[in-house]
Protein backbone atom coordinates (compact mmCIF):
# COMPACT_ATOMS: atom_id res chain seq x y z
CA UNK A 1 0.00 0.00 0.00
CA UNK A 2 1.17 3.36 -0.99
CA UNK A 3 1.96 6.08 1.70
CA UNK A 4 -0.99 8.79 2.46
CA UNK A 5 1.79 11.33 0.95
CA UNK A 6 1.94 9.08 -2.56
CA UNK A 7 -2.09 9.37 -2.82
CA UNK A 8 -3.25 12.10 -4.98
CA UNK A 9 -5.02 14.86 -3.21
CA UNK A 10 -9.01 15.51 -4.61
CA UNK A 11 -8.86 19.39 -6.08
CA UNK A 12 -12.76 19.04 -5.50
CA UNK A 13 -13.66 20.86 -2.66
CA UNK A 14 -11.00 23.18 -2.10
CA UNK A 15 -11.42 27.23 -2.20
CA UNK A 16 -9.55 29.07 -4.63
CA UNK A 17 -6.38 29.79 -1.87
CA UNK A 18 -6.39 26.10 -0.95
CA UNK A 19 -6.32 25.13 -5.21
CA UNK A 20 -3.39 27.90 -5.49
CA UNK A 21 -1.41 26.38 -2.61
CA UNK A 22 -1.49 23.48 -4.03
CA UNK A 23 -0.64 24.26 -7.56
CA UNK A 24 2.21 25.92 -6.08
CA UNK A 25 3.34 22.83 -4.36
CA UNK A 26 3.30 21.19 -7.34
CA UNK A 27 5.72 23.48 -9.45
CA UNK A 28 3.07 26.10 -10.99
CA UNK A 29 5.56 29.02 -11.33
CA UNK A 30 4.09 32.39 -9.24
CA UNK A 31 3.67 33.93 -11.96
CA UNK A 32 0.78 31.60 -13.95
CA UNK A 33 -0.13 30.78 -10.46
CA UNK A 34 -3.68 33.10 -10.84
CA UNK A 35 -4.34 32.25 -14.30
CA UNK A 36 -4.06 28.41 -14.23
CA UNK A 37 -6.15 28.64 -10.93
CA UNK A 38 -8.75 30.57 -12.45
CA UNK A 39 -8.95 27.52 -15.49
CA UNK A 40 -8.95 24.89 -13.22
CA UNK A 41 -11.82 26.40 -11.30
CA UNK A 42 -13.71 26.73 -14.48
CA UNK A 43 -13.39 23.47 -15.85
CA UNK A 44 -14.22 21.77 -12.64
CA UNK A 45 -17.14 23.62 -10.73
CA UNK A 46 -18.46 25.08 -14.92
CA UNK A 47 -17.52 22.57 -17.39
CA UNK A 48 -17.30 19.14 -14.56
CA UNK A 49 -14.79 18.02 -15.93
CA UNK A 50 -13.98 13.90 -14.23
CA UNK A 51 -10.37 13.85 -15.76
CA UNK A 52 -7.40 16.80 -16.29
CA UNK A 53 -6.94 15.31 -20.19
CA UNK A 54 -10.54 16.82 -21.12
CA UNK A 55 -9.18 20.31 -20.38
CA UNK A 56 -8.50 21.57 -23.83
CA UNK A 57 -7.24 24.48 -23.47
CA UNK A 58 -4.30 23.70 -21.26
CA UNK A 59 -0.76 22.94 -22.04
CA UNK A 60 0.33 19.30 -22.33
CA UNK A 61 3.20 19.25 -19.73
CA UNK A 62 0.64 21.53 -17.72
CA UNK A 63 -1.91 18.49 -17.87
CA UNK A 64 0.41 15.90 -17.23
CA UNK A 65 1.45 17.54 -14.01
CA UNK A 66 -2.17 17.85 -12.96
CA UNK A 67 -2.47 13.87 -13.48
CA UNK A 68 0.41 13.26 -11.61
CA UNK A 69 -0.68 15.25 -8.20
CA UNK A 70 -4.18 15.28 -8.04
CA UNK A 71 -7.42 13.43 -8.72
CA UNK A 72 -11.12 14.88 -9.53
CA UNK A 73 -12.36 12.07 -7.91
CA UNK A 74 -15.78 12.25 -6.90
CA UNK A 75 -17.60 9.59 -4.20
CA UNK A 76 -18.21 6.16 -5.42
CA UNK A 77 -22.05 5.13 -6.40
CA UNK A 78 -23.52 2.05 -4.55
CA UNK A 79 -26.66 2.77 -5.88
CA UNK A 80 -28.24 4.63 -7.52
CA UNK A 81 -32.14 4.86 -7.59
CA UNK A 82 -35.18 6.21 -9.67
CA UNK A 83 -38.20 6.35 -8.04
CA UNK A 84 -41.90 6.32 -10.02
CA UNK A 85 -42.46 10.13 -9.69
CA UNK A 86 -39.25 10.70 -10.88
CA UNK A 87 -37.39 11.30 -7.70
CA UNK A 88 -34.00 10.05 -7.69
CA UNK A 89 -31.57 8.90 -4.98
CA UNK A 90 -28.16 8.19 -5.23
CA UNK A 91 -26.40 6.26 -1.76
CA UNK A 92 -22.68 7.18 -1.87
CA UNK A 93 -19.41 5.97 -0.56
CA UNK A 94 -16.09 7.39 0.61
CA UNK A 95 -14.52 5.04 2.52
CA UNK A 96 -15.71 2.33 4.96
CA UNK A 97 -18.75 2.93 6.32
CA UNK A 98 -18.62 6.09 4.88
CA UNK A 99 -21.63 6.44 2.85
CA UNK A 100 -24.67 8.94 2.89
CA UNK A 101 -27.53 9.45 0.74
CA UNK A 102 -28.44 12.21 -2.08
CA UNK A 103 -31.74 12.97 -3.24
CA UNK A 104 -33.24 14.44 -6.60
CA UNK A 105 -36.35 16.30 -6.80
CA UNK A 106 -37.78 17.52 -10.26
CA UNK A 107 -40.32 19.50 -10.31
CA UNK A 108 -42.08 21.79 -13.40
CA UNK A 109 -40.50 24.72 -12.52
CA UNK A 110 -36.98 23.51 -10.65
CA UNK A 111 -35.04 20.79 -9.76
CA UNK A 112 -33.86 20.30 -5.96
CA UNK A 113 -31.21 18.66 -4.66
CA UNK A 114 -31.26 17.44 -1.52
CA UNK A 115 -27.38 17.55 -0.15
CA UNK A 116 -26.67 15.55 3.08
CA UNK A 117 -24.27 17.15 5.46
CA UNK A 118 -22.96 14.50 7.72
CA UNK A 119 -23.27 10.23 8.18
CA UNK A 120 -25.91 9.81 10.81
CA UNK A 121 -26.86 12.33 13.35
CA UNK A 122 -27.08 13.14 16.73
CA UNK A 123 -30.20 14.50 17.24
CA UNK A 124 -32.23 12.12 17.50
CA UNK A 125 -35.02 13.84 16.47
CA UNK A 126 -37.78 10.76 17.04
CA UNK A 127 -39.83 10.82 14.34
CA UNK A 128 -36.59 10.67 11.92
CA UNK A 129 -35.26 7.75 10.58
CA UNK A 130 -31.66 9.11 10.10
CA UNK A 131 -31.79 10.16 13.81
CA UNK A 132 -32.00 6.21 14.70
CA UNK A 133 -28.23 6.37 13.23
CA UNK A 134 -25.63 7.39 15.60
CA UNK A 135 -23.30 9.74 14.05
CA UNK A 136 -20.29 8.65 12.01
CA UNK A 137 -18.69 11.79 11.04
CA UNK A 138 -19.43 15.21 9.59
CA UNK A 139 -18.76 14.97 5.49
CA UNK A 140 -16.11 16.87 4.77
CA UNK A 141 -16.68 19.79 1.23
CA UNK A 142 -15.27 17.62 -0.74
CA UNK A 143 -17.68 14.89 0.32
CA UNK A 144 -20.95 17.43 0.45
CA UNK A 145 -19.89 19.51 -2.98
CA UNK A 146 -19.05 15.39 -4.67
CA UNK A 147 -23.31 15.05 -3.74
CA UNK A 148 -23.71 17.82 -6.27
CA UNK A 149 -21.25 16.99 -8.93
CA UNK A 150 -22.68 13.32 -8.90
CA UNK A 151 -26.19 14.42 -9.74
CA UNK A 152 -24.90 17.23 -12.41
CA UNK A 153 -22.69 14.10 -14.17
CA UNK A 154 -26.07 11.54 -13.95
CA UNK A 155 -28.37 14.33 -15.29
CA UNK A 156 -25.64 15.37 -18.07
CA UNK A 157 -26.47 19.03 -16.25
CA UNK A 158 -23.42 20.84 -17.64
CA UNK A 159 -21.92 23.84 -17.85
CA UNK A 160 -23.06 24.77 -14.93
CA UNK A 161 -24.00 28.06 -16.24
CA UNK A 162 -26.27 26.74 -19.28
CA UNK A 163 -29.70 27.93 -19.47
CA UNK A 164 -32.62 25.25 -18.84
CA UNK A 165 -30.02 23.63 -16.23
CA UNK A 166 -31.67 20.79 -14.09
CA UNK A 167 -30.17 21.26 -10.72
CA UNK A 168 -31.87 24.48 -9.97
CA UNK A 169 -31.78 24.47 -5.87
CA UNK A 170 -29.86 23.04 -3.03
CA UNK A 171 -31.35 22.22 0.30
CA UNK A 172 -29.15 21.30 3.17
CA UNK A 173 -32.17 18.59 3.85
CA UNK A 174 -30.22 15.21 3.73
CA UNK A 175 -29.00 13.39 6.83
CA UNK A 176 -27.44 14.92 9.60
CA UNK A 177 -27.70 18.79 11.44
CA UNK A 178 -25.45 21.05 8.95
CA UNK A 179 -25.11 23.56 11.89
CA UNK A 180 -23.21 20.59 13.48
CA UNK A 181 -20.66 20.85 10.36
CA UNK A 182 -21.01 24.36 10.02
CA UNK A 183 -17.18 25.55 8.57
CA UNK A 184 -17.50 21.99 6.34
CA UNK A 185 -21.06 23.22 5.16
CA UNK A 186 -19.66 26.71 5.03
CA UNK A 187 -17.00 26.00 2.75
CA UNK A 188 -19.27 23.73 -0.11
CA UNK A 189 -22.08 26.39 0.17
CA UNK A 190 -19.52 29.29 -0.81
CA UNK A 191 -18.66 27.11 -4.00
CA UNK A 192 -21.91 26.40 -4.73
CA UNK A 193 -23.29 30.24 -4.71
CA UNK A 194 -20.22 31.57 -6.63
CA UNK A 195 -20.84 33.07 -9.95
CA UNK A 196 -17.79 30.99 -11.59
CA UNK A 197 -18.66 27.80 -10.16
CA UNK A 198 -21.77 26.10 -9.38
CA UNK A 199 -23.36 29.48 -9.91
CA UNK A 200 -26.52 28.89 -7.93
CA UNK A 201 -27.73 32.08 -6.42
CA UNK A 202 -28.41 32.60 -2.68
CA UNK A 203 -31.47 32.54 -2.77
CA UNK A 204 -31.70 28.76 -4.45
CA UNK A 205 -29.89 27.44 -1.17
CA UNK A 206 -31.75 26.40 1.41
CA UNK A 207 -29.83 25.71 4.93
CA UNK A 208 -32.33 23.73 7.34
CA UNK A 209 -31.85 23.18 11.27
CA UNK A 210 -32.90 21.38 13.95
CA UNK A 211 -32.34 24.89 15.79
CA UNK A 212 -28.93 25.35 16.63
CA UNK A 213 -29.49 28.50 17.87
CA UNK A 214 -25.99 29.74 18.42
CA UNK A 215 -25.00 29.10 15.09
CA UNK A 216 -28.04 30.45 12.98
CA UNK A 217 -26.50 34.28 13.08
CA UNK A 218 -23.31 33.03 12.06
CA UNK A 219 -25.42 30.99 8.92
CA UNK A 220 -26.85 34.39 8.11
CA UNK A 221 -23.63 36.69 8.29
CA UNK A 222 -21.38 33.83 6.84
CA UNK A 223 -23.11 31.59 4.56
CA UNK A 224 -25.93 33.88 3.78
CA UNK A 225 -28.11 30.98 2.17
CA UNK A 226 -31.63 31.21 2.95
CA UNK A 227 -33.11 29.83 6.05
CA UNK A 228 -35.62 26.61 6.77
CA UNK A 229 -36.44 25.68 10.45
CA UNK A 230 -37.28 22.24 11.46
CA UNK A 231 -40.47 23.41 14.03
CA UNK A 232 -42.61 20.51 14.23
CA UNK A 233 -44.32 21.69 17.10
CA UNK A 234 -45.66 25.09 18.86
CA UNK A 235 -45.32 23.97 22.70
CA UNK A 236 -41.58 22.92 24.47
CA UNK A 237 -43.27 19.95 26.38
CA UNK A 238 -44.23 18.73 22.75
CA UNK A 239 -40.84 19.66 20.90
CA UNK A 240 -39.02 18.20 23.72
CA UNK A 241 -40.33 15.08 22.86
CA UNK A 242 -39.90 15.16 19.37
CA UNK A 243 -37.10 17.57 18.63
CA UNK A 244 -35.00 16.79 21.77
CA UNK A 245 -32.03 19.90 20.91
CA UNK A 246 -35.33 21.90 22.29
CA UNK A 247 -34.62 21.26 25.89
CA UNK A 248 -31.37 23.00 25.42
CA UNK A 249 -32.64 25.88 22.67
CA UNK A 250 -35.99 26.09 23.58
CA UNK A 251 -38.83 27.77 21.02
CA UNK A 252 -38.48 31.29 22.67
CA UNK A 253 -34.88 31.27 21.52
CA UNK A 254 -35.34 29.79 18.19
CA UNK A 255 -38.11 32.68 17.22
CA UNK A 256 -35.84 35.44 18.22
CA UNK A 257 -32.82 34.04 15.93
CA UNK A 258 -35.08 34.05 13.14
CA UNK A 259 -36.91 37.34 14.01
CA UNK A 260 -33.03 38.28 13.79
CA UNK A 261 -31.84 36.36 11.30
CA UNK A 262 -30.10 38.54 9.16
CA UNK A 263 -30.89 38.81 5.36
CA UNK A 264 -34.58 37.54 5.64
CA UNK A 265 -36.77 39.76 3.85
CA UNK A 266 -40.72 39.32 2.30
CA UNK A 267 -39.01 38.14 -0.50
CA UNK A 268 -36.24 36.01 1.41
CA UNK A 269 -38.45 34.32 3.82
CA UNK A 270 -37.49 31.80 6.57
CA UNK A 271 -39.57 28.04 5.61
CA UNK A 272 -40.78 26.64 8.95
CA UNK A 273 -41.33 23.17 8.71
CA UNK A 274 -43.56 21.07 10.03
CA UNK A 275 -44.33 17.19 10.05
CA UNK A 276 -47.82 16.39 10.29
CA UNK A 277 -48.23 13.66 13.29
CA UNK A 278 -51.48 12.56 14.22
CA UNK A 279 -52.61 13.34 17.80
CA UNK A 280 -49.35 14.57 18.66
CA UNK A 281 -48.63 18.24 16.81
CA UNK A 282 -51.93 18.43 14.42
CA UNK A 283 -54.58 19.92 16.38
CA UNK A 284 -56.63 23.04 15.05
CA UNK A 285 -55.46 24.96 18.17
CA UNK A 286 -51.89 24.06 17.21
CA UNK A 287 -52.31 25.58 13.84
CA UNK A 288 -54.03 28.81 15.10
CA UNK A 289 -50.57 28.65 17.85
CA UNK A 290 -48.12 28.33 14.89
CA UNK A 291 -48.90 30.74 12.98
CA UNK A 292 -49.24 32.89 15.66
CA UNK A 293 -45.54 31.98 16.64
CA UNK A 294 -44.37 33.30 13.22
CA UNK A 295 -46.44 36.17 13.15
CA UNK A 296 -43.79 39.25 12.64
CA UNK A 297 -41.09 36.62 10.96
CA UNK A 298 -40.55 36.78 6.54
CA UNK A 299 -42.24 33.35 6.99
CA UNK A 300 -43.24 30.24 5.18
CA UNK A 301 -44.93 27.16 6.20
CA UNK A 302 -43.94 24.05 4.81
CA UNK A 303 -46.84 21.62 6.36
CA UNK A 304 -44.90 17.69 6.26
CA UNK A 305 -47.06 15.14 6.09
CA UNK A 306 -45.12 12.30 8.15
CA UNK A 307 -43.16 9.86 6.10
CA UNK A 308 -43.52 6.72 7.74
CA UNK A 309 -40.76 3.83 8.35
CA UNK A 310 -40.26 0.39 9.97
CA UNK A 311 -40.98 0.66 13.62
CA UNK A 312 -42.04 4.22 13.68
CA UNK A 313 -43.53 5.66 16.56
CA UNK A 314 -45.74 7.90 15.21
CA UNK A 315 -48.28 7.65 11.89
CA UNK A 316 -49.31 10.73 9.63
CA UNK A 317 -52.33 12.78 10.33
CA UNK A 318 -55.29 12.25 8.47
CA UNK A 319 -55.73 14.07 5.39
CA UNK A 320 -58.83 15.36 6.30
CA UNK A 321 -56.93 17.09 9.62
CA UNK A 322 -54.03 18.20 7.45
CA UNK A 323 -56.61 19.77 5.36
CA UNK A 324 -58.11 21.86 7.94
CA UNK A 325 -54.77 22.69 9.59
CA UNK A 326 -53.83 24.00 6.44
CA UNK A 327 -56.98 25.86 5.84
CA UNK A 328 -55.91 27.84 9.17
CA UNK A 329 -52.14 28.05 7.87
CA UNK A 330 -53.60 29.39 4.66
CA UNK A 331 -56.19 31.83 6.06
CA UNK A 332 -53.60 33.14 8.06
CA UNK A 333 -51.45 34.20 4.59
CA UNK A 334 -49.01 31.38 4.05
CA UNK A 335 -49.68 29.78 0.66
CA UNK A 336 -50.30 26.02 -0.59
CA UNK A 337 -48.01 24.52 2.33
CA UNK A 338 -48.52 21.04 1.89
CA UNK A 339 -45.78 19.85 0.57
CA UNK A 340 -46.58 16.73 -1.43
CA UNK A 341 -44.36 13.75 -0.32
CA UNK A 342 -41.75 12.59 -2.93
CA UNK A 343 -39.94 9.67 -3.73
CA UNK A 344 -41.16 7.11 -1.10
CA UNK A 345 -41.31 4.17 -2.84
CA UNK A 346 -37.09 3.99 -2.66
CA UNK A 347 -36.87 5.46 0.76
CA UNK A 348 -36.46 9.21 -0.35
CA UNK A 349 -38.77 11.29 1.05
CA UNK A 350 -37.99 13.54 4.52
CA UNK A 351 -36.80 11.89 7.13
CA UNK A 352 -36.67 8.07 5.56
CA UNK A 353 -32.77 8.76 3.96
CA UNK A 354 -29.88 6.13 4.77
CA UNK A 355 -32.33 3.86 6.70
CA UNK A 356 -32.69 0.94 4.14
CA UNK A 357 -28.69 0.70 2.96
CA UNK A 358 -28.10 0.69 6.63
CA UNK A 359 -30.26 -2.34 7.28
CA UNK A 360 -29.44 -4.60 4.64
CA UNK A 361 -25.49 -3.69 5.58
CA UNK A 362 -26.31 -4.52 9.06
CA UNK A 363 -27.29 -7.66 8.05
CA UNK A 364 -24.83 -8.16 5.96
CA UNK A 365 -22.38 -7.64 8.52
CA UNK A 366 -24.08 -9.63 11.10
CA UNK A 367 -23.89 -12.66 8.09
CA UNK A 368 -20.16 -12.40 7.76
CA UNK A 369 -19.94 -11.86 11.50
CA UNK A 370 -21.18 -14.99 12.11
CA UNK A 371 -19.77 -16.87 8.98
CA UNK A 372 -16.26 -15.54 10.94
CA UNK A 373 -17.55 -16.86 14.19
CA UNK A 374 -18.40 -19.94 13.08
CA UNK A 375 -15.21 -21.28 11.12
CA UNK A 376 -12.96 -19.60 14.11
CA UNK A 377 -15.05 -22.35 16.59
CA UNK A 378 -14.73 -24.70 13.77
CA UNK A 379 -11.22 -24.58 13.58
CA UNK A 380 -10.90 -24.23 17.40
CA UNK A 381 -12.75 -27.84 17.71
CA UNK A 382 -10.65 -30.99 18.59
CA UNK A 383 -10.42 -33.14 15.24
N1 LIG B 1 -31.04 18.40 10.67
C1 LIG B 1 -31.61 19.35 9.75
C2 LIG B 1 -31.58 18.86 8.33
C3 LIG B 1 -32.51 17.69 8.04
S1 LIG B 1 -33.78 18.30 7.05
C4 LIG B 1 -33.01 19.69 10.21
O1 LIG B 1 -33.49 19.06 11.14
O2 LIG B 1 -33.59 20.63 9.70
C5 LIG B 1 -34.89 17.01 6.95
C6 LIG B 1 -36.30 17.48 7.24
O3 LIG B 1 -37.20 16.34 7.20
C7 LIG B 1 -36.43 18.05 8.63
O4 LIG B 1 -37.37 19.09 8.66
C8 LIG B 1 -36.95 16.87 9.40
O5 LIG B 1 -37.50 17.26 10.61
C9 LIG B 1 -37.93 16.29 8.41
N2 LIG B 1 -38.26 14.89 8.69
C10 LIG B 1 -37.52 14.00 9.35
N3 LIG B 1 -38.15 12.81 9.42
C11 LIG B 1 -39.32 12.96 8.78
C12 LIG B 1 -40.38 12.07 8.48
N4 LIG B 1 -40.36 10.80 8.86
N5 LIG B 1 -41.43 12.55 7.78
C13 LIG B 1 -41.44 13.84 7.36
N6 LIG B 1 -40.44 14.72 7.59
C14 LIG B 1 -39.40 14.28 8.31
Amino acid sequence: MSAPADIPTSLIGLDRDGLKSALAVAGVSAKSLSMRTNQLWNWIYVHGARDFASMSNLAKDFRTLLENSFTLARPEIVTAQVSQDGTRKWLLKTGPGIEFETVYIPESDRGTLCVSSQVGCTLNCRFCHTGTQKLVRNLTPSEILGQLLIAKDALEDWPSTAPGRKVTNIVMMGMGEPLYNFDHVKAALAIVMDGDALALSKRRVTLSTAGVVPMIPRAGNEIGSSLAISLHAVKDDIRDEIVPINKKYPIAELIEACRTYPGASNARRITFEYVMLKGVNDSLADARALVKLVAGIFAKINLIPFNPWPGAPYECSDWSQIEKFAEIVNRAGYASPVRTPRGRDIMAACGQLKSESVKERASARMAREMDALQSSQLSRMPH
